[in-house]
């Protein structure tokens, strides 16, 4: 996984989103990151250290705010919170259920002026 490169785009398109509505400075980036993602919040936060330098989002904080898994069996019907990285279903025990939420990685909102 390279951070570096996911922060990037979530950068672009803070800055795009920002310019748009005429702001001049970025203050505050929100992100989405899912339990289930698997990247570290602290390599985001390196990350983003780098890629902000020379853009409008240079003084800007980075706020992280966690999406906790979700997964769903469908031979259950029932969505749950796995306990382990195996996404077993707690009902029928079958292992890699579909995860509904927590793969999120994502630009959430932004603070302008
Ligand atoms: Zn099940």
């Amino acid at each position: 996984m390279n951070e570096v490169g996911l922060m990037r785009n979530i950068l672009d398109s803070a800055v795009e989103r920002a310019t748009q509505e005429g702001a001049h400075h970025i203050y505050l980036v929100e992100m989405r990151l899912g339990e289930a993602a698997d990247v570290a919040k602290e390599s985001l936060e390196q990350a983003f250290e780098v890629v902000k330098k020379g853009t409008i989002a240079e003084m800007a904080q980075l706020q992280i705010n966690y999406v906790p898994t979700v997964c769903y069996c469908s031979n259950c019907n029932i969505e749950f919170k796995p306990i382990n990285s195996l996404y077993q279903c707690p009902e029928c025990q079958q292992p890699y259920c579909e995860i509904r939420q927590g793969k999120e990685l994502e630009l959430a909102t932004l603070a302008v002026s």
